[in-house]
């Protein structure tokens, strides 16, 4: 599935069935679907060697094979690509049979909706995701080397190693939801991980996107993990998601899944259990529903429950551009140690939500001109800089870049390679990989997303003097301020914006030259001194709490 395009084959050979899958496909926006048809097994056959599919439509009933044959043969050269059945009203007991023989579902022709179409893709989608390994992502990857890496460095105790190494609790979940036609209700799968247990309570966004998995959030709860200690922060690392595109719901359905969500975990979170907060995908209206979903159940208002939530509700001053304010507050640093005057230097940001455009914002109030930006939509780019009020007023309205009028637009790779002072990645994971790493011409890459760099991608930046202010460092203002709202909510006081901010520098400025001393010290990158920092922590206090029993 590439850019939330579902490529399906359809083989049908009524033309008119032809006319009506397309018609119906054709009404959908996201995903949307390239629909390629053919009206023979044979033709199917050659189809499927040629070019992959993510899904296949299959009419048992064809020229040149029939029944449950048909079905055979196309599993044989496809037993990776989902299928769904097409049957006729009263051939609906061939098609259970095929379900029955590993199809992963089936549609009576007489009956597809829009709807009813949709649905079954998205369904058949998901279960053959889940025989797939929830383990296997290339985030979690990602993550347990990094950690390999800097245990070995440090020569970690195996034992603590080995703990370290998978999160001590996970859970994952099936969420029935109810769409907004109300007869259709869809089910998305939920998760919630809690990386290390004796720091304290566990504490860790919440992600909705279409790419998540349990790989996923395994690997950001382990950031969690390192970025908590090496701020010093009394919680042990979590991270929450759901797989659901959550630009293709409604206000509506995204408030139902998110009290279904809450509801499923009531156990696993509180103040003194796991704290989340907002991550891609999920803002301070959803922190708001989880609040008042939890509160419900146990019967009195609980702020603390989550960070990142309304001020109104009890949300910190300063929480929602924190983490592009803290980002900024380390390129400060960062620029006066290589000697970079921020006046007039020139920044690249991939990224225009929470992160990416208060990075912009506060990166332009520092005199920096930032030269490109980029989101889902389109990049944009302006040699003389571009006005970062004028985005956030155009991205309220339209809800992304495209189509903002005072700019030329490039490609992503071409974004990512210009020449700039400051490279923000603020969307994705794995944008710089060993593939562009040698073309990336920045000189402070500052890391507001999760993930960004592969392990390769390090080792080429680090030979060419690129210096990094890695993820666990770079994105932890978001964190620290969500400590200070849990702190507050405890308390039941609030804190000047003055002063949240001036103990967020304070807390980023020591991590920062606690983690440059240690890359000198140990002739190590920036990632890895940041890693090592954390994870001295965390060994520390297993050391101290001892094993049970
Ligand atoms: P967000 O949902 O507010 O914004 C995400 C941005 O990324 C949007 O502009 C979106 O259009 C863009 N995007 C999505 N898919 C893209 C693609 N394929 N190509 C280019 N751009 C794409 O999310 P956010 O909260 O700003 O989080 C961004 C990153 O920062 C994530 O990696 C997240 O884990 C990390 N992070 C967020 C926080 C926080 O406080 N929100 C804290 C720490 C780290």
């Amino acid at each position: 599935m590439a850019n939330n395009k579902v490529n399906i084959l359809l083989v049908e050979d009524n033309p008119m069935q032809t006319r009506l899958i397309q018609k119906l496909l054709a009404k959908s926006e996201n995903p949307s679907f390239d629909v390629t048809s053919v009206e023979t097994l044979g033709a199917a056959l050659e189809q499927l060697e040629r070019q992959a599919s993510d899904l296949i439509l299959l009419d048992l009933m064809l020229p040149d094979s029939q029944s449950l044959e048909t079905f055979f043969r196309v599993k044989a050269q496809a037993p990776d690509i989902p299928i769904i059945v097409q049957s006729a009203l009263d051939d609906v007991n061939l098609a259970a049979r095929a379900v029955d023989k590993g199809a992963h579902d089936y549609l009576v022709k007489d009956r597809i909706t829009s709807t009813s179409l949709i649905r079954s893709i998205r369904y058949s989608i998901e279960r053959m995701r889940a025989r797939s390994g929830e383990w296997a992502s290339s985030m979690f990857h990602l993550a347990q080397q990094q950690f390999l890496k800097a245990a070995y460095i440090m020569d970690l105790d195996d034992n603590i190693r080995q703990r370290l190494l998978f999160p001590e609790r996970a859970q994952i979940v099936a969420l029935p939801f109810r769409r907004d036609q109300r007869e259709q209700v869809e089910t998305v799968f939920g998760y919630r991980v809690q990386h290390v247990l004796n720091m304290g309570p566990t504490k860790g966004g919440i992600r909705y996107h279409q790419g998540v998995d349990l790989g996923e959030v395994s690997a950001l709860a382990m950031w969690m993990t390192w970025k908590c200690a090496l701020m010093c922060l009394p919680f042990g690392g979590a991270k929450g998601g759901v797989r659901v595109d959550p630009t293709a719901l409604s206000r509506a359905e995204l408030q139902r899944l998110t009290r279904r969500y809450t509801s499923a975990f009531i156990g696993m979170i509180g103040p003194e259990i796991d704290i989340p907060a907002p991550d891609m995908g999920t803002d301070e209206q959803i922190m708001a529903w989880i609040l008042d979903t939890y509160s419900q159940q146990v019967g009195y208002s609980v702020p603390a429950v989550v960070t990142g939530k309304p001020v109104v509700l009890g949300g910190s001053l300063g929480r929602k551009e924190a983490t592009g304010r803290g980002l900024v507050y380390l390129v400060e640093e960062a620029a006066r140690h290589l000697g970079i005057p921020l006046k007039n230097a020139t920044a690249v940001v991939q990224g225009f939500g929470n992160v990416g455009a208060s990075a912009a914002r506060f990166l332009s109030e520092c005199g920096v001109k930032i030269i490109a930006v980029g989101d889902v939509s389109t990049n944009l780019y302006n040699r003389r800089g571009l006005d970062v009020d004028s985005l956030t007023d155009y991205v309220d309205e339209h809800r992304v870049l495209k189509g903002y009028p005072e700019a030329e637009t490039l490609e992503t790779p071409e974004m990512l390679e210009l020449e700039c002072d400051i490279l923000v990645p603020a969307a994705l994971q794995t944008q710089i990989t060993s593939e562009n790493a040698g073309r990336i011409k920045c000189k402070i890459l500052a890391e507001g997303a999760n993930g960004p760099t592969t392990l390769e991608a390090d080792e080429i930046l680090s030979e060419r003097g690129i210096f990094v202010l890695p993820d666990v460092l770079g994105n932890a203002g978001g964190v620290t301020v969500s400590y200070f709202e849990w702190v507050q909510g405890i308390q039941n006081f609030m804190w000047p914006l003055e002063e949240i901010n001036r103990r967020l520098r304070d807390i980023l400025t020591d991590a920062f030259a606690r983690t440059l001393q240690r890359a000198q010290q140990n002739s190590v990158d920036m990632r890895t001194a940041a890693m090592i920092e954390g994870l001295h922590r965390v060994t520390q206090a297993k050391l101290m709490r001892g094993l049970f029993p």
